[in-house]
């Protein structure tokens, strides 16, 4: 119950160990070309590019980043926590000129701050974090992209702990890039990048006037191959992780089975069955209640319980996070609650927690 990797399918890990094709043969060009086509599903994105390529979800980061930034754009990152801070450190070795829009910690940036941000200068892009790994939080992504459109900049959205489990339409939310990895809520093994760009998004990249900076995460290599996989011909840039697509043609195919919405709808009830009986428990979530994600719960420890209670909780059978945040790294921990997970993981998890705190109260009573 970590926010990633996550827990995996039985029939998702079965296609790890299926023999590995060569990635130029008609029945894995096919596999490929299913799941690109698929993937926009996911996405809801009925136009976008899709892109998916070996490496983790930070990959796919560096991946929006230096494919839309120029030496000296403008660009505005929501910071909400860790993984802001990471696109910062990103998109500084691009070049780009960075302006952060901060907040308190377990809150997101009001809309209005944002607003007054954006229209201070020329900027070409914003990045929110969909959900926040460190704190929980979830952003408003439809509000935030509204205010980008209004003001023509491109958004790009880090879907790594959203996408797949919270709610996310790419289309009818107007996001430019959008970005994930494969271990987190799309529930397939670590190990690729994957990114969806809108029309408008691939416009814009094609104006570009200077080189991509990186070789490896160029688009002018990627986007033929992509394209060559899915009208089923054969090319070559880089060799695909094979078995992994398999799984993920399979973890896709499932999550269309059961409908997004209702996976969405699943991801809803269990996080609020779990976050109601945490707050029983007298356990506050990091995030504030109103802005907190769907796929995760980050909780603040009791008075008189430190870390140590993670061992405990992992002696009941279930296994959390630690703290990521550096500024509260020890006074919290965090559960994931996406992909397959079910109302029965949740009741475990539950009972995990609540033996743990009990064998520490009679502890502390001896
Ligand atoms: C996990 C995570 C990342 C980084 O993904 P890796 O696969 O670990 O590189 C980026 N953004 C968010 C929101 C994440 O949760």
């Amino acid at each position: 119950m970590i926010p990633g990797p996550i827990k995996f399918d039985k029939d998702v890990l079965r296609e790890m160990s299926k023999p590995t094709l060569g990635h130029l043969d008609p029945a894995f060009v096919e596999i490929f070309s299913e799941t690109l086509k698929n993937l926009r599903k996911v996405f809801f994105c009925k136009k976008g590019q899709p892109f998916i390529v070996s490496g983790s979800g930070t990959l796919a980061m560096e991946m929006a980043a230096c494919n839309f930034v120029e030496g000296g754009d403008h660009v505005l990152v929501v910071n909400t926590g860790c993984f802001s801070d990471r696109f910062v450190s990103i998109f500084e070795r691009y070049g780009a000129n960075i302006t952060q829009v901060k907040c308190a910690l377990g809150d997101t940036p009001s809309l209005s701050d944002i607003e007054k941000e954006i229209v201070k200068r020329e900027y070409k892009l914003v990045t929110i974090t969909h959900v926040d790994t460190s704190t929980g939080v979830l952003c408003d992504i439809k509000a935030i992209s509204e205010i980008a459109k209004k003001h023509g900049i491109l958004t790009i959205v880090d879907g790594v702990c959203s996408i797949g489990g919270e709610e996310f339409y790419q289309d009818r939310w107007d996001v430019d890039i959008s970005l994930t990895t494969s271990q987190k809520p799309i529930g397939v093994p670590p190990g690729l990048a994957i990114l969806m760009v809108s029309k408008m998004g691939m416009e814009i990249f094609r104006k570009r006037k200077t080189r991509v900076k990186n070789y490896y995460c160029d688009f002018n290599n990627w986007l033929p191959i992509m394209e060559s996989y899915e009208n089923k011909e054969q090319k070559y840039f880089a060799t695909p992780s094979v078995n992994l697509i398999y799984a993920l043609q399979q973890s896709i195919k499932k999550m269309l089975k059961e409908g997004m919405k209702s996976r969405f709808k699943r991801h809803k009830i269990i996080s609020d069955l779990f976050k109601k009986s945490m707050s029983e428990l007298k356990l506050k979530t990091v995030s504030k209640p109103e802005k907190s994600a769907h796929t995760m719960t980050a909780l603040y420890y009791p008075e008189g319980v430190d870390k140590s209670i993670l061992v405990k909780i992992r002696g009941n059978g279930v296994v959390v996070a630690g703290g990521l945040h550096p500024a509260i790294k020890d006074r919290y921990f965090r559960v994931g609650h996406m992909g397959i997970v079910n109302k029965k993981d949740i009741f475990i998890t539950i009972s995990a927690i609540k033996k743990a705190l009990l064998s520490i109260e009679n502890q502390k009573l001896s």
